[in-house]
Parts: structure tokens; C-alpha cells; sequence
């Protein structure tokens, strides 16, 4: 079974302020979790710094993006090389907001997935359906092209963890069924076993994310195909994220 990990996207482009973080680290640091759940913090770039200075080494860090190569005269970007150099161990790639708001299209992310991973990094690659692609069937189908665009551009899946995020269930409230959730993520290993391999269907971690919280993360974890959660809103308050790491296990 793969291991267990809970992610905190904690903070975006309207969320986190130095004082909130500096609250969720000192909330992040004192809390009891389960020592068997990887736990990963991924503050908006610009307070990185601040997270990896303050917080305890049980706790590693994401960005929630990178540039898609080298680094070089790219204003505005940030490099996988900057990222390396700040103490991250891993980077979000193809979160909805990239995908829907930015435009980034599959092989983009897929070649951002690629050299990140090149450099050592991890990669939280995210995937998710949008409403109206739910409602019109497509779910599978979407998701699979996703994950197929990060296949193609990767060598090897030692270091990425998949998550799962229907559009609709991102910081809206209405978070997906345990029954929905599953569904998607054993079609997802499925998936990767009949073109990936079985090892990487069955060593792969799988999380979900959209409004994930204390109250209904223990009843997803149960299912069987849930290996932990990407975590917005609920990831901003340090006991709330606390009793979603201990749901995990
Ligand atoms: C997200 O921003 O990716 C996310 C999952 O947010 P929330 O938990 O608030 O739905």
C-alpha cells in the first residue's frame, strides 16, 4: 500500500500574511501528528523562506509552482533551481488555477513536471474535472488525458504523488463523496496499471483535494484508494490541519 501524505497549500494569491503564517507554523510545530503520514507545507512563494527558517524538519516544504526549465531571464518566474536553493523538496504542478485561470495546457505541465523531477524535486501533479465535464461524462476521460500528458513527459514516478482535484469541490464547500472520490481513484490506478506499470499503480500515491476539512476528512481516508489530501482552506488554521493529518492513518 503506498504511504500516507497530507499537503497544506497553505496560503495563495489572497490568502497568508507574515503574522498568519507565523501563527500556523507555531500551530504546525506544537502539534502532535502521526509519525507515519508524510506532512508537507506549501506556502505561496514569497513567504518560503519564512516556513523553512521557522518550522520543524517533520514538516517539508512544496512551492505551488515552478518554471518549466532552467533557470534563466524569465521575469516574474521562479526556477526549480530557486526553489532547490530555498529547501523545498517538492513542487504543485498543474493545480486548477494554473490550468483554468493561467491557461497552462497538459504538455506544458507535463514538461514541468519532467524537469523539475530532473533536478530532484518532487512533483505533486495535480489532475481534477471540471463541472461541466462531470456532468457531461467526461470525467474519466479528462482525468486520464491529464495524467497521460505528466506519463508521456516523465521517466520514472519514484517521486511524484497524484492528486486528484474535481474543480468543482475547490474551495467551494462542496467536497466530493468518499464514493466519488474512489471512483476516480482507482480508474486513476487502473489507469497507470495498464500504461504505466502495476508497480507504479500500486506504489503510487494518490490524494484528494477540494474542500477537505476536519469534519469529512476521516470517512474519505477510509476508502481504500485515498492515500491522503491536498489541503486549501481548512490548511490555514494549524489544528484543523493537524486532525486531517491524524485522519490518515
Ligand atoms: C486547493 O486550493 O487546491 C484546494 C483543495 O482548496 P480547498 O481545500 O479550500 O478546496
Amino acid at each position: 500500500k503506498p504511504s500516507r501524505t497530507v499537503i497544506a497549500m497553505a496560503g495563495s494569491g489572497k490568502n497568508g500574511t507574515k503574522d498568519s503564517i507565523s501563527k500556523l507554523i507555531s500551530d504546525l510545530n506544537s502539534a502532535k501528528l502521526e509519525p507515519d503520514v508524510d506532512v508537507v507545507v506549501a506556502p505561496p512563494f514569497v513567504y518560503i523562506d519564512q516556513v523553512k527558517n521557522s518550522i520543524t524538519d517533520r514538516i517539508e516544504i512544496s512551492a505551488q509552482n515552478s518554471w518549466v526549465g532552467k533557470g534563466g531571464a524569465f521575469t516574474g518566474e521562479i526556477s526549480v533551481e530557486q526553489l532547490k536553493d530555498l529547501g523545498c523538496k517538492w513542487v504543485i504542478l498543474g493545480h486548477s488555477e494554473r490550468r483554468h485561470v493561467i491557461g497552462e495546457k497538459d504538455e506544458f505541465i507535463g514538461k514541468k513536471a519532467a524537469y523539475a523531477l530532473s533536478e530532484g524535486l518532487g512533483v505533486i501533479a495535480c489532475i481534477g474535472e471540471l463541472l461541466e465535464e462531470r456532468e457531461a461524462g467526461k470525467t474519466f476521460d479528462v482525468c486520464f488525458q491529464q495524467l497521460k500528458a505528466y506519463a508521456d513527459a516523465v521517466p520514472s514516478w519514484d517521486n511524484i504523488v497524484i492528486a486528484y482535484e474535481p474543480v468543482w469541490a475547490i474551495g467551494t464547500g462542496k467536497v466530493a463523496s468518499p464514493e466519488q472520490a474512489q471512483e476516480v481513484h482507482v480508474a486513476l490506478r487502473d489507469w497507470l496499471k495498464n500504461n504505466v506499470s502495476a508497480e507504479v499503480a500500486s506504489k503510487t500515491r494518490i490524494i484528494y483535494g477540494g474542500s477537505v476539512n476536519g469534519g469529512n476528512s476521516s470517512e474519505l481516508a477510509k476508502k481504500e484508494d485515498i492515500d491522503g489530501f491536498l489541503v486549501g482552506g481548512a490548511s490555514l488554521k494549524g489544528p484543523e490541519f493537524a486532525t486531517i493529518v491524524n485522519s490518515v492513518t
